[in-house]
């Protein structure tokens, strides 16, 4: 039998409409979709009533999915000629393993195709008003994950140099990490001055801003009970939020139902 395809669609950081029409599309024709588990459900009513939906990834306090169950999800429904979709939040190929389902599709010889997405990196800080780069402010970022564990030796991200290598640090995967990455950056004479905001469940109706500097951003982070998903932005441009702030602020709204 002819296999069905896998399409690895980049779903968009929350806000159901940064999926991107291809996307849709293939959403609306799939077999079966495979998803996130924190993945908008406004999203998946675009699937068709008769489409399988599969929650995959991970969901707080509960066992994850492992990813070899996942990429052998992905590789039995396109055997039986179905069509696939492979739902991802942000971008699929932006720290979301969506490499590793593409090398285990190339090698089962599934054809795949990849619908890159709206990436948290960068419609984050946007949607809190930050541009990642600025003509006077910043004229390179960076995108790392502070996931890695805080003791392992041969840590990949090289804190150390990215701290004088680029203008703008976006950081994902870092809340629970947030002191130690301070602390590094500091180690490594970034200034305590130097701006830091942090956009928690962006694009979401829930978006909660908090800014600072190096100096204070844990204990302002402590206070406003940051969790995760949240980007941390370091850099000058973390400044303009204050000014480009434009979508419903999420933190003020909140304060403003609290009252
Ligand atoms: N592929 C995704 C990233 C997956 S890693 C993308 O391109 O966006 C998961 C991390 O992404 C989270 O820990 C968080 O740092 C970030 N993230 C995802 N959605 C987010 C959101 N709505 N608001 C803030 N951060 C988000």
């Amino acid at each position: 039998m002819k296999p069905g395809k896998v399409s690895l669609v980049g779903a968009g950081p929350g806000d159901p409409g940064l999926l991107t029409v291809r996307g849709r599309a293939l959403l609306r024709s799939a077999d079966v979709v495979v998803h996130d588990r924190l993945i908008d459900a406004r999203l998946l009513d675009e699937a068709s009533p008769d489409a399988l939906l599969i929650a995959a990834g991970k969901r707080p306090g509960a066992h994850p999915m492992a990813q070899q169950r996942i990429n052998e999800t992905l590789i039995r429904h396109a055997r039986r000629g179905l069509d696939v979709v492979r739902l991802k939040g942000g971008d699929p190929f932006v720290f979301g393993r969506g490499g590793e389902e593409a090398e285990a599709l190339a090698r089962a010889d599934i054809p795949f195709e990849v619908v890159p997405g709206v990436s948290s990196a960068i419609a984050g800080p946007a949607y809190a008003g930050i541009p990642v780069t600025h003509r006077d402010l910043a004229s390179s970022f960076a995108v790392v994950t502070a996931s890695e564990a805080a003791d392992r030796r041969d840590e990949r991200v090289r804190w150390q140099a990215l701290a004088h290598a680029v203008d703008t640090l976006v950081v994902l995967m870092g809340v629970a990490r947030l002191p130690d990455i301070v602390a590094r950056l500091s180690a490594a004479g970034r200034g305590a001055e130097t701006p830091v905001a942090i956009v928690a469940r962006a694009t979401t109706e829930s978006q909660q801003v908090v800014t600072g500097t190096l100096r204070d951003i844990v204990a302002r982070a402590r206070e406003a009970s940051v969790a995760a998903p949240a980007v941390i932005v370091i850099g000058e441009v973390a400044t303009l939020s204050a000014r480009l702030a434009w979508a419903p602020a999420g933190l003020s709204t909140a304060a403003a139902l609290a009252i």
